[in-house]
């Protein structure tokens, strides 16, 4: 999955609100539902629901268990799911479990813990009911990650991820589940699962044991949909945007470079023969005050709020590559504890740097390296990653942290993003230099995936030997040092094999332009300096004043489009003494606004730069190498 909680909170009580009004109109209209259809499908374990009608908000569900030859049943809801690593407890998010048998009859229901419901007479059970409440809106359970989650609106749109709403009967896990559902006419039900109509208002999912039904997540909405093909993969995109911020067609487009990137990058076919990308927006912030994505073996959910088109658009080619990835890891290359993945015990791998880390690193070693992103996006995203790593503990092994990712290091979790995504990084660049430039990370992981695959594990305490075996000693180094060990990351080092150079704290003299911060001023389409405050000697040679709109300087454009680069483009240019011009706007005493030339001699500034990396723009033959595989560059 991945995370994001870098923006405002400032929408968290739309969505309450409106749950209110959907609650108060629910209770004046009297809505009940029936839940007079159950159980009928031989050997699977029969789902149905009808998403026509809600009671209180919640969604009614029958489950029915399908012949079996146990005395005693225990239905679980899971505690948690794979890529989620936070404890949900979803049985939290059922109310009104109640059992009935073949005559309709009410059979005893003993709740067991917080996941747990015991049948006693499990033999005559025909199908339990009971209610679901939807995690987007429900205030009594866990703040599940939306993405994890689900979301009940009548006549708007259903988001099912079936574990917060269907569990499995213990023993019985590997049976084959029917899942019907009664919808509006005019509803899509977008999924990766196996589908037929069963009529106009009724649609039938099937899926092959409890993994893989959990695993396959549901919108519905009135439709809007594309789709595309990558080689032999057929991807579609499903989109419910209440606010209209985006469609289908559009973020298909957004996202088709993208999926044919990962294609070449994982050497020239996709794993899967199709993808579904199921994008569900908000409006305002979600229950768990974060939005992002979890991934699955042929779909994914992306949640978020409605924002900007241009936002919403990069943010979710970086979220899609990221949840794609993950058909490489964990879902192609895993340890036992994935692959026989206990929903109700869970047990962490320690390979966390691999499942999230490196997933996070390739979603954008891929687009530089397909040219989708120029090097020098790519080096601005590891230098963010960097900085973000160091409000973490960097001594900390990141075995431990993964291990103990759960409970005790709960609070480093979100360095997997972040350190996880640099030690991918950095294996890359030791790959791509012991390798004299033949391979690097991507053809190591296509080569783990071809010894695994999705049928067969690793061990988790052997992965660091076997890597090293297919690969070089140093690589089993590296892991003891700064994988398991709590050496922080030789970065310079190992960037520098690429002929990159990473600097901290770094005392630099450059030009000044005056020494103000400009603000922008949207009316006008300039950058405007909006107060004196902080104008140094240079700018009170040139004479700059509060409200002065910057145009140009030595014929360099301003423009608020243009203001970062054009400064950079000035410090490289010029250097101390050369002349100046810079052009500002005045308004007059009249209002009248003035063209105005001012003149000084350029000055220069110390400053520090806690941290600066960036292409050696001569680097050595050896370094040129392994840049040109690391990045194609
Ligand atoms: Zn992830």
């Amino acid at each position: 999955m991945v995370t994001k909680n870098d923006i405002c909170h400032e929408h968290t009580n739309y969505l309450a609100s409106k749950f209110n009004v959907v609650m108060r109109k629910l209770i004046l209209t009297l809505l009940v539902a029936s839940v007079a259809f159950y159980g009928n499908a031989q050997n699977a374990v029969s789902v149905k629901t009808d998403i026509t009608q809600l009671q209180d908000g919640m969604l009614a569900i029958t489950v029915a268990p399908g012949h079996h030859g146990m005395d005693t049943l225990i239905y679980a809801m899971p505690k948690i799911v794979p890529g989620t690593y936070s404890i949900y407890d979803f049985g939290n998010m059922l109310r009104q479990v109640k059992a009935y048998d073949l005559h309709g009859d009410t059979l005893a229901v003993v709740r067991l813990d917080e996941n747990r419901w015991m049948i006693p007479k499990g033999n005559k059970l025909s199908h339990l009911s009971y209610l679901a409440a939807p995690t987007f809106t429900d205030p009594a359970g866990k703040k599940v990650f939306e993405p994890a989650g689900t979301r009940f609106e009548l006549d708007r749109t259903f988001l099912f991820n079936s574990f917060a709403m269907v569990g499995y009967f213990e023993g019985l896990k590997d049976e084959n589940y029917a899942f019907e559902v009664v919808r509006p006419a005019d509803f899509y039900g977008a999924s990766a699962l196996e589908r037929k109509a069963l009529n106009d208002t009724t649609d039938l999912f099937t899926a092959q044991g409890y993994f893989d039904f959990h695993d396959s997540p549901i919108m519905y909405a009135r439709p809007d949909t594309a789709s595309f093909m990558v080689g032999e993969t057929e991807v579609q995109v499903a989109i419910y945007s209440p606010g209209g911020s985006l469609d289908a067609a559009f973020v298909s487009e957004k996202l088709e470079p993208i999926m044919f990137g990962a294609k070449e990058y994982l050497g020239g076919a996709l794993p899967v023969p199709k993808y579904v990308v199921l994008i569900s927006l908000m409006q305002g912030m979600g229950n768990s005050g974060g939005f992002g994505a979890l991934e699955h073996f042929y779909s994914t959910v992306f949640v978020m709020p409605e924002m900007g088109r241009d936002y919403l658009s990069k943010t979710i080619q970086d979220v899609v590559a990221h949840e794609f990835f993950h058909i490489v890891t964990p879902l192609n290359i895993h340890s036992e504890h994935i692959h026989d993945y206990d929903f109700n015990n869970p047990q962490m791998s320690r390979h966390l740097w691999l499942y999230e880390g490196v997933t996070e690193y390739t979603s954008h070693h891929m687009q530089v390296k397909q040219g989708l992103i120029d090097p020098d996006e790519f080096l601005s995203t590891i230098r963010s990653k960097i900085s973000q790593a160091s409000g973490f503990n960097d001594t900390l092994p990141f075995t431990e942290l993964s291990l103990g990712a759960l409970d005790v290091h709960k609070n480093q979790y979100m360095n997997v993003y972040m350190k996880g995504a640099l030690i991918g990084m950095c294996l890359d660049l030791l790959l791509c230099d012991l390798s004299d430039g033949a391979y690097g990370l991507p053809e190591l992981m296509m080569r783990l995936s071809e010894r695994y695959g999705p049928d067969r594990h690793f061990w988790d305490e052997e992965l660091f030997d076997v890597i090293a075996e297919m690969t070089f000693p140093e690589v089993r180094e590296f892991f003891r040092r700064y994988v398991e060990g709590p050496e922080p990351l030789p970065l310079e080092e190992y960037l520098l094999k690429a002929g990159v150079q990473l600097q901290r704290n770094l005392q630099i003299r450059e030009l000044t332009l005056g020494g103000f911060l400009p603000g922008k001023n949207k009316e006008r389409n300039r950058m405007e300096i909006v107060t004196s405050i902080g104008i140094n000697s240079f700018g009170r040679e040139l004479g700059v004043q509060k409200g002065d709109m910057l145009v140009s300087i030595n014929a360099i454009d301003l423009s608020p489009e243009n203001f970062s680069d054009g400064v950079e483009l000035f410090k490289q240019r010029y250097k101390e003494g050369d002349n100046v011009t810079l052009v500002v706007e005045r308004e007059n005493e009249k209002g009248q606004l003035k063209t105005h030339k001012l003149k000084a001699k350029a000055q220069g500034v110390d400053r520090t730069v806690s941290l600066r990396i960036r292409y050696m723009p001569e680097p050595d033959e050896r370094q040129r190498l392994v840049r040109k595989r690391w990045i194609n560059y």
